[in-house]
């Protein structure tokens, strides 16, 4: 079926984008999720709700699709992402909205996103035509080895609600260009802009089948009866720990290569030579982009002795002048949280941490309704064992903690079971280096408050994930290294 362009005028509309899911490049109608305004607590629209035969059909789909888009030139397949780059381009201003509201987040956080969601298209255009192969001797000379990398096979992809557009893009983009289909699933909170982009998708020329998109209230029974087929190779998920870990059970059943992007409690370190205007910038960034709903946020700032005052007073006069409104309003700076669910959660932590000792400088309470609101919050004087020193906030809370030395900034940032992101700040760069090497986290952001970047690894260690998306090995997490021993 041709997907019809919609006009630029009308395209952040959310029912339009609501017209059933999208699979073999038909939309096939139906309803029964609502998607929530978390700025009012109203209903946006309706989406559907995939049973078991829809995920059956889905497969099919991609199962159709295969083998011809494996076939295809990888100039083709990079074209087919660049008129999508260009397309995102073109609607970024809608999308930016849709994602304001269905997700919440202020308008320049959206436009952002879409900008570094796009860049992902753009960069595995590029990477398409660079897919690496190998030719070797044996070291003893009895025969060589040719390395080919072919797509792995039709992928799962499953994404959170705080990125719509990055966490799928960032999939899609080298799925497609290793010559995957894909079936995607994303969250239930936002999916609007899902199915905005895989509109665009197929106005840029990607072939019936090859991308697939589903929303359900059944996550687990829908992607589960996928897991199973023995046609579906690839999981990659973005999201919790928790639910990262039901996954890669799952997918140990049918032997599924996963990727598994989870979740974060990232340490900031701010050392008294560091210099604090610029520890102060990052800081902002570093919590405050998507008003703290970011895997990579910083959850916990170690703040050297001899600047640990001045940072959180000036922090706290920073994050009380931010202005709280709907993510569509053009003034505001911090949107609503997701849900309310999202709201009493970081409301739990914030209040035991006071209750433990904790000081809160400015915040500290919700915001009433309507919408999911909660205030820039600064807090400090935290003892560790204090849950919000160890869970991911989740939201525009700083909790800033004192340190003294090197190493016991480094042994408390690397006191958690997570290892995605973590800063440092510091003059000295011989400094900043030498604990970026200690500490146990995927990324490191070395006088800089913001670290995704499409060109780069993204990822994580310890229960923060396996594998990375992004970067020149980001194709390869989408490809089977096939080996031929050869005699000539
Ligand atoms: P979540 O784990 O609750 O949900 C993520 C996705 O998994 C959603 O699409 C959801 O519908 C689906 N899901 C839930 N239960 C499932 C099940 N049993 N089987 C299959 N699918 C299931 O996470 P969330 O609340 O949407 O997102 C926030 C989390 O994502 C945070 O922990 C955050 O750190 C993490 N995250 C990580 C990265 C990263 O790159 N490492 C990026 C963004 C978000």
């Amino acid at each position: 079926m041709k997907i019809e362009p919609i006009p630029h005028n009308q395209f952040a509309t959310p029912s339009l984008h609501a017209q059933g899911l999208y699979i073999g490049g038909e939309w096939l109608p139906g309803q029964g999720i609502d998607v929530i305004n978390p700025a009012t607590g109203e209903v946006l629209a309706q989406v559907a709700d995939a049973g078991l035969e829809d995920a059956v059909k889905a497969v099919n789909a991609a199962d159709s699709a295969a083998l011809q888009w494996r076939k295809t030139s990888a100039r083709e397949r990079a074209e087919i992402l660049r008129r999508w780059f260009h397309l995102m381009n073109e609607h970024a201003e809608e999308l930016a909205h849709l994602i304001a509201l269905e997700n919440g987040k202020a308008l320049p956080d959206a436009r952002g996103e879409v900008a570094y969601a796009a860049e992902f298209f753009r960069w595995y255009a590029e990477e398409a035509a660079r897919i690496p192969g190998e030719f070797r001797h044996t070291p003893s000379g009895s025969h060589h080895i040719l390395v080919d990398h072919e797509p792995i096979g039709i992928a799962l992809l499953i994404t959170p609600w705080n990125f719509p557009a990055a966490m799928a893009t960032r999939k899609i983009g080298p799925a497609l260009a290793a010559g995957c289909c894909v079936i995607l699933k994303p969250a239930s909170e936002t999916p609007l802009t899902a199915y905005a982009m895989a509109r665009l998708g197929a106005q840029a020329g990607v072939p019936d089948g090859v991308v697939n998109v589903l929303t359900t209230s059944d996550p687990a029974g829908v992607t589960n009866a996928i897991l199973a087929d023995p046609r579906v190779r690839k999981l990659s998920f973005t999201g919790s720990t928790a639910v990262g870990r039901i996954l890669l059970a799952e997918a140990a059943k049918s032997v599924v290569s996963c990727s598994m992007e989870l979740g974060g409690n990232a340490p900031f370190l701010v050392f008294d030579d560091a210099d604090l205007d610029a520890a102060l910038d990052g800081a902002m960034v570093a919590k405050m982009r998507n008003a703290g709903e970011a895997c990579t946020a910083a959850n916990r700032f170690y703040v050297q002795d001899g600047i640990h005052d001045e940072f959180v007073a000036a922090l706290t006069q920073r994050m009380a002048a931010l202005t709280v409104g709907p993510g569509t309003e053009p003034q505001t700076q911090v949107g609503p949280m997701i849900t309310a669910a999202a709201v009493a959660k970081i409301d739990r932590l914030v209040t035991d941490a006071a209750t433990r000792g904790a000081r809160v400088h400015t915040g500290g309470r919700p915001l009433p309704g309507p919408g999911y609101f909660y205030p820039p919050t600064v807090m400090d004087n935290i003892p560790a064992t204090a849950p919000i020193a160890y869970e991911e906030i989740f939201g525009p809370v700083a909790a800033v903690y004192r340190f003294n030395t090197e190493d016991e900034a480094i042994s408390m940032a690397n006191d958690t079971e997570y290892g995605l992101a973590a800063y440092v700040y510091s003059g000295d760069m011989a400094r900043a280096l030498r604990v970026g090497k200690r500490l146990e986290s995927g990324m490191i952001g070395i006088n800089r408050g913001l670290m995704s970047d499409p060109a780069a690894p993204f990822g994580g260690v310890k229960q923060s994930g396996l594998g990375r998306e992004g970067g020149v090995t980001g194709i390869l997490e989408f490809m089977e290294a096939k080996y031929f021993a050869v005699d000539f």
